[in-house]
C-alpha cells in the first residue's frame, strides 16, 4: 500500500489524540496505513439465531429473545453485583447474567426484543447465558467484525476509527498483485478487498476478501524466502571430505534408528556437495535428533572445523553441553559452553579457545549471538527447537563463518508438505521413528470431578520417587476470573497443602528468564518434586523423574501442542501417564482427546488437528519462525498456500530478479518483507 496518507502517524486521525496513539501503539498501530491493515479477527454474524433449545454449549452464538423480566440485582461475597432477567425466544424462557455491569443489564428494557450474543451454559432444562453482548434488532442485518482490541480501545472506537481512515483516503491503495495474476486466480482488487474486510456486505464477500488478502500475504512470504533461499545458496568452500560417522554410531550407548542414520546420511549429503547445508530436521519428540546433531559435529570437529550449537534456554545449552561432552571427549573434541550466566572468567577462556580454535564444538544460548563471540573456523550451525528462533538469529550466527552449513532441529510436527512450503528457505529431513522400547505414554482424559482420584494417582508416583507437572493455561480476563495468574498462584498453593509432604514450585510466563531457569533447574534436579507451569514447559528439557503430567483445561491447547507436552514425561524407564482435565463437552472435543489416547506418532496428530480444526476456525496456534501473518494461517490454510506457492514459483521462474514493471509492487513488498524477516 503505496499512498502517502498511509504513512502518516496516527494522530493525524480525526478522533486520535495522543492518549489514544499511546493505546493504539500496543496494537502496533503507528500510522493510518497500520490501522487499515489492522483486520478484524473475527466476525460476528447477527444475521443467525439460534433458539437457545438448541444452542450448543460454550460456543458462541445469537439468540433474538425478548425480555420478560427486568433485572433483579443481588449482591455477591467478594462484592460483587449479580444481575439477573428472564427473556423469552418464542419457544424457551432463560436466565440472562450479568456481573457487575449494572448500566448494560438495565438498559434493558422488559418487553423489547434484542439480540444476545454470547455462549450458552447451564444445564440442558436450564440454559442461561453470561455476560452476553446484547445488540438492538436493528443492528441485525450485517456481519459486524470484531478487532483486536487493547484496554480503553473499545470495538466500537475501532470501528469508528477505521470508517474515519477510509473517509481520508483520496486514491486508491495501489495493487502489488498484477491484473493477470488476480484474474488467474480469481483474486479481489486491494481496494475491494480491504474494505470488504472491514465492512463486509454478507459472509460470501467477506470470505472473498479473506481469500484475496491470505493469498498476497502467502504469495509474498514465499517469494520472500524462495529469495533468502537463493541469497545463501554461493559456493561453499566448506566440504566436509571424511565422513566418520561410522566410528561414531559404534561409540554411541545404543545403537542408532533407521531414521536416524537415513537422516543423517541426508544431511552429509549436503556437507559434502560444495553448496552450504540448509536443511530442517523435524522429529518427534525423544526421536533422537540430539545424536543426529552430534555425529554431524563429531565428522566436522574431525575435519577441523568448528561447530556452534544454539539452544534457547540456558537449561536446554547445559543439557546438551552435557550430551554432547559425553559423545565427543572420548574423540578428543572439545566442546565449550557460553550462555548468560557464564561467569567473566570462564567466558573470556572460552572466547579466547574459540577464537583459536582449541574449542572445536560452542553449546550455548542467544549468548552465541554476541560480536565477541569468534570462530577461527566456523563449518556447522545447529540451531535446536526452532519456532524460537527467526531466521534472522539463524543467519547472525551463520555470518560467523563464511557459509557455513546450517542444520535447523524442530519437533513442531508440521505435516511434510506444508512443512516444504513453510520453510520454504529449507530443505527438509524427517526423523519418523523413534528408539525401539519406548513406552507409550498411558493417556487418560477425565472431567473435573475426578481430580481427587488424580491427586491419588499424582501421589503415586510421587510416592514411587518420581515427579509430576501439573499444565493450567492462563485462563482468559474475565468477570468471573479477573486476574488469570492469581489464579494459578492459588492453584499451586492448594495443591501444596494437598501435597504438605512435597514440594510444589510454580513456572509462569511472566517470570523473567532467570527466575524461570532456576525454577526449572530446582524441578530437574528433584528438589521441586511437583511443577505448576501456566506456560507451555521448556522446550527439550529431560526430567527422567517427571513421569506424570496433568493438563488442566485441556481443550484450551492444540492438539499438538498437547502431544509436545505429553513428550515431557516418559523419558526414563518408570511408567508414565498424561491425564487431560476438560469438562468441554461435544463431539469434536471428544475426538480430538481420542486421537491423543489412540496414536503416538506426532504427524499424524497434526494432520487430524487440521482436519478437525476445519474450515470455519480461521485463527489457530502459530508456532514457527516466520514474522506474524496478519489474517494467513500457515496450518490451516493449505488450499491458499499450495496455490501461493505455485504462483510464486511460477513468477520467479519468469522474472527471477522481479526486476519488470509490472512486478514493482511485489518486489517493494517482498523487500520490506525480506527486511521484516532479517531482523527476525
Ligand atoms: P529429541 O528428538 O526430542 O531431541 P533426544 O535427542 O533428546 O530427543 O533423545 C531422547 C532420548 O533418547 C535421549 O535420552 C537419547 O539418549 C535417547 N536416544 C536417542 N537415540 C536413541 C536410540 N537410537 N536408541 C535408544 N535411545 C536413543
Ligand atoms: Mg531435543
Amino acid at each position: 500500500m503505496q499512498q502517502p496518507v498511509l504513512q502518516k502517524e496516527i494522530c493525524y486521525l480525526k478522533g486520535v489524540g495522543p492518549a489514544k496513539a499511546k493505546l493504539l501503539q500496543k496494537l502496533g498501530i503507528e500510522t493510518v496505513g497500520d490501522l487499515i491493515a489492522c483486520y478484524p479477527r473475527d466476525y460476528r454474524d447477527l444475521t443467525v439465531h439460534t433458539p437457545i433449545a438448541a444452542a450448543p454449549f460454550d460456543e458462541t452464538c445469537c439468540i433474538k429473545a425478548t425480555v420478560t423480566t427486568p433485572a433483579v440485582e443481588r449482591r455477591l461475597s467478594g462484592g460483587r453485583t449479580l444481575y439477573t432477567l428472564t427473556a423469552f425466544d418464542g419457544q424457551t424462557e432463560f436466565r440472562v447474567l450479568f456481573f457487575n455491569t449494572k448500566y448494560a443489564a438495565q438498559a434493558l428494557r422488559r418487553g423489547e426484543t434484542y439480540l444476545f450474543y454470547g455462549k450458552v451454559s447451564g444445564s440442558l432444562l436450564k440454559r442461561e447465558l453470561v455476560s452476553p453482548t446484547v445488540y438492538t434488532v436493528e443492528q441485525a442485518s450485517s456481519l459486524l467484525p470484531v478487532y483486536p482490541l487493547t484496554a480503553g480501545i473499545s470495538n466500537k472506537v475501532m470501528n469508528t476509527l477505521v470508517k474515519n481512515a477510509f473517509a481520508t483516503l483520496s486514491e486508491p491503495l495501489g495493487d502489488p498483485l498484477p491484473q493477470n495474476l488476480r484474474i488467474a486466480h480469481r483474486l479481489m482488487g486491494l481496494d475491494e478487498a480491504v474494505k470488504a474486510v472491514h465492512f463486509p456486505k454478507n459472509r460470501e464477500e467477506m470470505l472473498q476478501a479473506r481469500r484475496r488478502l491470505i493469498f498476497e500475504e502467502l504469495f509474498l512470504l514465499q517469494l520472500a524466502l524462495r529469495r533468502l533461499k537463493g541469497r545463501s545458496r554461493g559456493v561453499s568452500s566448506l566440504t566436509v571430505q571424511r565422513d566418520f560417522t561410522p566410528e561414531f554410531w559404534q561409540s554411541l550407548p545404543f545403537t542408532p534408528t533407521a531414521a536416524q542414520r537415513r537422516v543423517t546420511d541426508e544431511c552429509f549429503g549436503d556437507l559434502q556437495s560444495g553448496v552450504p547445508m540448509n536443511r530442517l530436521v523435524q522429529g518427534d519428540v525423544g526421536s533422537g535428533k540430539t545424536a543426529v546433531a552430534a555425529a554431524l559435529c563429531h565428522s566436522v570437529a574431525l575435519n577441523r572445523l568448528q561447530c556452534a550449537v544454539m539452544a534457547p534456554t540456558e537449561i536446554l545449552a547445559q543439557q546438551h553441553y552435557e550430551t554432547f561432552t559425553k559423545f565427543l571427549a572420548p574423540f578428543g573434541i572439545r566442546t565449550g559452553l557460553l550462555t548468560g550466566s557464564t561467569k567473566a572468567a570462564e567466558k573470556r577462556q572460552f572466547l579466547a579457545d574459540l577464537a583459536d580454535g582449541t574449542l572445536q564444538v560452542a553449546i550455548g544460548t542467544h549468548a552465541l549471538l554476541e560480536d565477541a563471540v569468534q570462530f577461527c573456523s566456523l563449518g556447522l550451525v545447529v540451531t535446536d527447537e526452532q519456532h524460537r528462533f527467526g531466521v534472522a538469529q539463524r543467519s547472525r550466527l551463520a555470518a560467523k563463518g563464511q557459509d557455513p552449513h546450517l542444520l535447523v532441529m524442530s519437533a513442531t510436527p508440521i505435516p511434510r508438505t506444508l512443512a516444504l512450503i513453510i520453510y520454504g528457505d529449507l530443505d527438509v529431513s524427517v526423523i519418523n521413528e523413534l528408539p525401539p522400547g519406548r513406552k507409550q505414554v498411558a493417556t487418560y482424559a477425565v472431567p473435573t470431578s475426578y481430580r481427587p482420584r488424580v491427586y491419588e494417582y499424582i501421589r503415586k508416583f510421587l510416592s514411587e520417587g518420581q515427579q509430576a507437572y501439573v499444565v493450567c493455561p492462563l485462563v482468559e480476563e474475565s468477570e468471573e476470573n479477573p486476574s488469570p495468574l492469581t489464579a494459578a498462584v492459588d492453584y499451586q498453593k492448594q495443591l501444596q497443602q494437598e501435597f504438605p509432604d512435597h514440594q510444589v514450585g510454580l513456572l509462569h510466563g511472566k517470570m523473567r528468564p532467570k527466575e524461570k531457569e532456576q525454577i526449572m533447574s530446582r524441578f530437574a534436579a528433584g528438589q521441586i518434586h511437583i511443577l505448576v507451569a501456566t506456560t507451555v514447559i521448556e522446550v527439550g528439557v529431560d526430567v527422567p523423574a517427571a513421569n506424570i503430567m496433568v493438563i488442566e483445561n485441556a481443550e484450551r491447547f492444540g492438539l499438538s501442542q498437547l502431544h509436545q507436552l505429553r513428550g515431557r514425561v516418559g523419558r526414563g524407564d518408570h511408567a508414565a501417564a498424561t491425564v487431560l482435565i476438560s469438562d468441554a463437552k461435544g463431539e469434536i472435543a471428544a475426538k480430538r482427546l481420542q486421537v491423543l489416547k489412540e496414536t503416538n506418532d506426532g504427524f499424524r496428530i497434526a494432520d487430524e488437528d487440521l482436519k478437525l480444526r476445519g474450515p470455519g476456525d480461521f485463527f489457530g496456534a502459530r508456532q514457527h519462525g516466520l514474522p506474524p501473518m496478519k489474517l494467513a494461517d500457515l496450518l490451516t490454510d493449505t488450499k491458499e498456500l499450495t496455490a501461493a506457492a505455485a504462483a510464486a514459483d511460477t513468477l520467479l521462474r519468469t522474472d527471477p530478479a522481479l526486476g519488470k514493471a509490472e512486478h514493482a509492487g511485489i518486489r517493494r513488498e517482498v523487500e520490506r518483507l525480506m527486511a521484516r524477516v532479517g531482523q527476525g
